[in-house]
């Protein structure tokens, strides 16, 4: 999420807002929705104030460099602040629904509170409510977002209601779906197109478990897939991609192909050095190079077993050359950044580059190395 300045009309009150010029207002106004509209001049302020007059008391003025038309913002009014919650022009999309969660994952970048932050759930159908743009795909991710119970289905729901060509990607840990009740609840019958983003990481309790600090996490994700199964949603299995699990990382993907075919995806993922990741970070901290013949016998299992599989988060130089192929760009792009070498690098536009914590924390390879000659 993006912090930006911004000065902002006396009357703007806490809430979501979406961003408008101010020859498109009529256009887009709505009586339920609040809009700012982003003036630069004494003159478009006079006429945000013509507006108001006539009865329009859902709109005021913000003026802001770092904002853009059909942004969708929270006003931090005491700070003149806002924080940008979805910006049309990104090429990742994705709402936060909660900080809780009932894992611990050793590198987990965005540690859970337990404070109760259900006022997080209605910010998120705001958005979307004000959301202009239909995003081709929405991230809904947490915490967990499966700790909504029945709120997670209205979220859907909405998300089908206000933008149905988009494609909602939930990111759960699945536990929670081991409940037959609950899964009837969010997946019965669900309209609105979802794709379930959910880690496994190994193919045996101790394993899985250790690494989301939690017992019981691995049957419970099992028991999850399989119901997500029974209801004919698509899954993306997510792998992140440290030390205990790399070490495992074949037999993993060996187990995945022989007993969760149905998966439409594995994603091998680079961890962010953020947040836990820093704390455990002898068990986070790999160099990619050093785990190439993994990775190859990794994707040789997926392969046998017709699984499809790619990479996010990792720069392409960070992978051995016949695996490029398989890398996506995923970083969201507010977060994202490259080093001074890759100005040079052939393949910069088609890499995911790296997080911007990065500099701090370590990078998925030692060493950046520019590609000269595009295998891609
Ligand atoms: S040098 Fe930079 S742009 Fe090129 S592959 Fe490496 S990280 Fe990507």
């Amino acid at each position: 999420m993006r912090r930006v300045k911004a000065k902002l009309g006396d009357t703007v009150a806490d809430g979501v807002c979406r961003l408008v010029e101010v020859d498109l207002l009529a256009a887009q106004w709505q009586p339920d929705l609040r809009f700012l509209v982003i003036s630069a001049s004494d003159e478009e302020r006079s006429r945000v104030e013509q507006f108001r007059t006539a009865g329009l008391l859902n709109v005021d003025w913000i003026e802001s460099d770092g904002v853009q038309a059909g942004d969708v913002i929270v006003p931090l009014v005491n700070r003149d602040e806002v924080a940008v919650l979805h910006r049309p022009s990104d090429q990742h999309h994705s709402l936060q629904l909660t900080n809780r969660c009932n894992s611990y994952c050793l590198m987990c970048s965005q540690p859970p509170t337990q404070a109760n932050d259900e006022w997080m759930v209605q910010e998120t159908v705001d958005v979307v409510r004000h959301m202009a743009h239909s995003p081709t795909v929405l991230g809904l991710s947490g915490g967990e977002p499966l700790l909504l119970g029945a709120k997670l289905r209205d979220v859907l729901e909405c998300v089908g209601d206000w933008h149905p060509e988009t494609r909602v990607e939930v990111l759960t840990n699945g536990r929670l779906l081991a409940s037959a009740d609950l899964s009837r609840l969010i997946l019965d019958d669900l309209q609105t197109p979802t794709t379930w983003l959910v880690p496994l990481y190994g193919h045996a309790d101790f394993l899985h478990d250790f690494v989301v600090q939690a017992p019981g996490a691995y049957e419970q994700t099992i028991e999850g897939l399989l119901n997500l199964q029974a209801y004919r949603q698509p899954v993306q299995l997510r792998i992140v991609l440290i030390k205990p699990v790399l070490e495992i990382l074949p037999e993993l993907c060996a187990f995945i192909g022989r007993n969760l075919p149905f998966v439409k995806e594995v994603s091998l993922m680079g961890c962010e050095p953020i947040g836990f990741a820093l704390a455990n970070r002898e068990l986070c901290e790999v160099d990619l190079v050093d785990w190439h013949e993994t990775l190859q016998r990794s994707a040789r299992y997926l392969s046998r077993y017709a699984v499809p599989f790619l990479f996010m988060n990792v720069p392409l130089c960070a992978l051995p050359t016949d695996l490029q192929q398989y890398a996506h760009r995923s970083i969201s792009d507010w977060k994202n950044v490259y080093a001074p070498e890759c100005d040079t690098c052939v393949v910069k536009s088609d890499c995911s580059g790296f997080f911007a914590w990065h500099e701090r924390g370590w990078k998925p390879s030692k060493t950046v190395q520019l590609i000269k000659e595009s295998t891609i």
